[in-house]
């Protein structure tokens, strides 16, 4: 096949609609649509020439104007805990980090939907970095693409939560595109909505779009009162107050079988008091939700503490006495800078700080 002069488009960036229309161009069958992403997503091919359900005229015909350009130079960081962190380089050399959480009966991928954020919550790592750009459809994708790429005999992915790197209902469009593709059964990747968690820090105005898309709604609250959450989340408090957000809680079209998911970073001595968890209650009252805490994951140069343990769990029995379905999240691949607000920055000195593997492949 010869080099090609002007550039290239990449297959894994077109919508189902452009590639039938690619097809339909060629003058070739409407059914090598679906053979061509079925290559694409299921089968995780990464050269045109692999598709040889495709003529070899047709392959080089396809070279001449398309290409297959994955994410590059995927690094692993593991955690002694097993957690893997994968560092993922786009087409533009910016980096991107997407996180592998193995549980006993689960296998959860946190996936990013920018570079960097342009949200300032205090606790969280992304938000020092600001936002550098949006992913696109296909740049999301590929990290479930590069995680499954990654996976070892038995291992399979269970479940999919966007809280990696970025506000996810920022980049609602390329979000929207990405799930289509992770959802479709015929030529995608095939997952059930319901194993996918979309988390938000409060775009009020957006839920409705995550409704649209049949997936899991976790809202990261944070704090109790207008002042706290605005000291936490001052840019996302600007766009929605605690009230308007809590107002478009209540109103989510919920499907009957499903509840809403909160977030609360405990924070010692800041969020993580008896009057806190009391208020919380208050807020929630009415909606069929569950809550999952999450004591605050410290990182380098970090303003806030972690919490006791015991104080975790006081917090925590505060809520199911009310009524509260109320989990602890465990703190996966600390370590390696893999947990919860921890994601913009590759740990210093990586190799000493309990790394059991750094791995290169892709
Ligand atoms: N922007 C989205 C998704 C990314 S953050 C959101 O805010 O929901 C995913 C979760 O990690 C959020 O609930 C966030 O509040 C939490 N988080 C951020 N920084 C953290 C930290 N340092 N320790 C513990 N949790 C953190």
């Amino acid at each position: 096949m010869t080099e090609p002069s002007r550039p290239q488009t990449n297959l894994l960036s077109l919508t189902e609609a452009q590639m039938a229309a690619l097809v339909h161009g060629f003058g070739w069958p409407g059914y090598r649509t679906g053979q061509i992403l079925r290559w694409l997503y299921q089968r995780r091919a990464r050269t045109i020439g692999q598709m040889t359900d495709l003529s070899q005229k047709d392959r080089e015909q396809l070279s001449e104007i398309a290409t297959i350009r994955r994410t590059r130079d995927c690094v692993v960081l593991e955690s002694a805990d097993g957690t893997r962190k994968l560092l993922l380089t786009l087409d533009d050399g910016l980096r991107i980090e997407t996180v592998l959480i193995p549980e006993e009966d689960r296998l959860t991928l946190c996936v990013s939907t920018q570079v960097g954020c342009m949200l300032d919550c205090g606790f969280c790592l992304t938000g020092t970095m600001g936002l550098k750009r949006n992913l696109k459809a296909h740049e999301i994708v590929d990290q479930v693409l590069t995680a499954q790429d990654h996976l070892t005999g038995e291992e399979r992915l269970t479940n999919l939560v966007f809280m990696g790197m970025g506000e996810p209902l920022a980049n609602i469009e390329a979000l929207s595109a990405a799930i289509h593709c992770l959802t479709n059964k015929s030529w995608g990747l095939g997952w059930s909505p319901r194993r996918i968690t979309v988390s938000t820090a409060g775009l009020a105005a957006r839920l409705n779009d995550v409704a649209a898309l049949g997936v899991n709604l976790a809202i990261s609250l944070n704090g109790t009162t207008e002042e706290q959450r605005r000291q936490l989340m001052p840019a996302v408090s600007q766009i929605a107050s605690l009230k308007t957000l809590m107002a478009a809680c209540r109103r989510y079209p919920l499907a009957p079988t499903r509840r809403l998911t909160f977030e609360y970073v405990l924070l010692a001595g800041v969020n993580d008091r008896d009057e806190d968890a009391r208020r919380l209650v208050t807020l929630l009252k009415g909606i069929r939700c569950k809550m999952n805490l999450i004591p605050f994951n410290e990182f380098p140069g970090s303003a806030y503490r972690r919490p006791t343990d015991r104080n975790v769990l006081s917090f925590q029995r505060l809520l199911t006495q009310a009524g509260i379905d109320a989990f602890i999240r465990k703190s996966r691949g600390r370590d390696v800078l893999g947990a919860c607000g921890q994601l913009g920055k590759v740990p210093a000195g990586a190799a000493s700080v309990a790394l059991t593997q750094i791995e290169s492949r892709c």
